[in-house]
């Protein structure tokens, strides 16, 4: 039995993997560093204080702890090189090595990447002259109208034009005024695509691929997929939209030829590989990749993990996923909404008081925390997506249903939630069974 499992991150992806691993029979206890009010001590949960970016000292202190596993859950410390120095340390550590993890930390690279091994992908240039990048704008024969800055920007660093003035104006907010820091020092230009977005995520052993169900999540922050984009404020899985056999394209397709591509350079992806889509009318399409668990797809993902994570984590860093491939519930649907401060995704209020969480889990609904914080006088705020709640139920309406009232009961002044979550799939759903009925 492994002593302990030690979770890097502190938002509700990483409260969902430290829930998952606590169920498994080999696991004692689970640490989660620096954790949330909900990772603080709930059963073999608890947090710890370990610094996370001195590589050296959390080493020490997983040998001194018996920590057995570490799993990481942000991008940030993958592609600080947390997983090489652990691993050249000897500890046992899930994740993409700094190498692998430049799939989701440069944009560029991974753009050419994907043109080297015939990756499906939006048509695009990269730039290190502003100058340049408005000259591809101005000229190109299709509508390249999205900027992103190529580094690092915390899910924020896309910017969608409306038109080519627009795209050059985020080209000189991003390169010149750097609103995205040094993260935009490169800039990479891409072709406008439309469709359905989904996040198909899969696990690796650097030669295999088990994909996930597909998921979707709800980036901007109102119903109705209007105002602002966020971190994401919600997700539901499965996504009826990505039939079975669509799946097993996007793992031929994407997937494979990622992890492929990524051994026959040198650099194997053992990990978690999140590939954003778009399914266009021309055929599916890479938005980007992610090189670890989304936030909020990792909620509905690991309720709906059938098996037992430990074991999965286990078989994907040994290589021998393909004679173990994680089983999911197949019959249910999970969705999670996602409750933010007031002001969100601008300047939000912090320490707002938090209670009624005890009446939502009777529900049989999910509470995943993400900014929360335990002060003298209960549970407060302290960051902008705050909580998740989660419903696994039969079918997409129910888990939608249930979520909703889980979060009707959660008592937070000032919250912002949508209460649409899945409507896609929803008003997809009533389509088909619309022509059924019809035929
Ligand atoms: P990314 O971080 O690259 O996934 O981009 C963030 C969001 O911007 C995506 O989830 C999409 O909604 C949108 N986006 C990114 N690239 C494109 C594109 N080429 N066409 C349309 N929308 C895009």
């Amino acid at each position: 039995m492994a002593e302990c499992v030690l979770v890097i991150g502190g938002g509700g992806r990483e409260h969902a993997l430290a829930w998952k691993l606590a169920q498994s029979p080999h696991v004692k206890q689970v640490l989660v560093a620096p954790g949330n009010a909900g990772t603080a001590d709930c059963g073999k949960i608890r947090n710890s204080e370990v610094s996370v970016t001195n590589h050296a000292i959390l080493a020490q202190f997983c040998k001194d702890h018996n920590v057995g596993l570490v799993v990481v859950g942000p991008e940030v410390p993958l592609a600080a090189g947390m997983v090489d120095d652990l691993t050249a340390a000897g500890v046992a550590c899930f994740g993409p090595s700094a190498r692998a993890a430049q799939l989701e930390a440069s944009k560029s690279f991974s753009k050419a990447f994907m043109d080297r091994h015939g990756i499906p992908t939006a048509r695009w240039g990269s730039f290190t002259d502003p100058q340049l990048a408005c000259d591809y704008i101005r000229t190109a024969s299709f509508p390249a109208l999205v900027v992103k800055a190529s580094g690092l920007a915390a899910g924020k660093g896309v910017i969608v034009a409306a038109n080519q003035d627009e795209a050059c104006a985020a080209v000189k907010d991003i390169m010149k005024e750097k609103a995205f820091g040094s993260a935009g020092e490169t800039v990479v230009v891409e072709e406008l695509l439309e469709g359905e977005e989904v996040s198909c995520l899969c696990f690796s052993d650097g030669s295999s691929v088990a994909p996930m169900p597909p998921a979707q999540d709800h980036k901007r922050l109102q119903d109705g997929d209007l105002g602002p984009n966020t971190g994401g404020m919600g997700a539901y899985c499965p996504t009826p939209q990505v039939s079975q056999e669509l799946l097993e394209q996007i793992k031929v397709k994407v997937l494979q030829k990622t992890i492929d591509g990524m051994k026959a350079e040198g650099a194997p992806y053992i990990g978690v590989l999140y590939a954003g889509l778009m399914l266009t009318k021309d055929g599916l399409r890479v938005l980007e990749f992610n090189c670890r668990f989304g936030d909020p797809e990792c909620q509905v993902l690991m309720p709906l993990l059938k098996g037992d994570l430990y074991e999965v984590l286990l078989h994907t860093l040994d290589g021998t996923l393909a004679s173990h491939a994680p089983v999911w519930h197949q019959e249910s649907s999970a969705v999670t909404v996602v409750m933010a401060s007031a002001g969100y995704p601008g300047t939000y209020e912090k320490g707002v008081q938090i209670t009624g969480l005890s009446q939502v889990e009777a529900m049989d609904v999910q509470v995943f925390h993400a900014g929360t914080a335990l002060k003298a006088g209960g549970m407060t705020s302290s960051g902008g997506r705050v909580l998740t709640v989660t419903a696994v139920r039969p079918s997409l309406e129910e888990a939608l249903q249930a979520a909703n009232q889980g979060v009707a009961a959660v008592v937070f002044p000032g919250a912002v939630y949508r209460r649409d979550i899945g409507h896609h799939a929803i008003a997809y759903l009533g389509q088909r069974r619309g022509l059924t009925y019809k035929d």
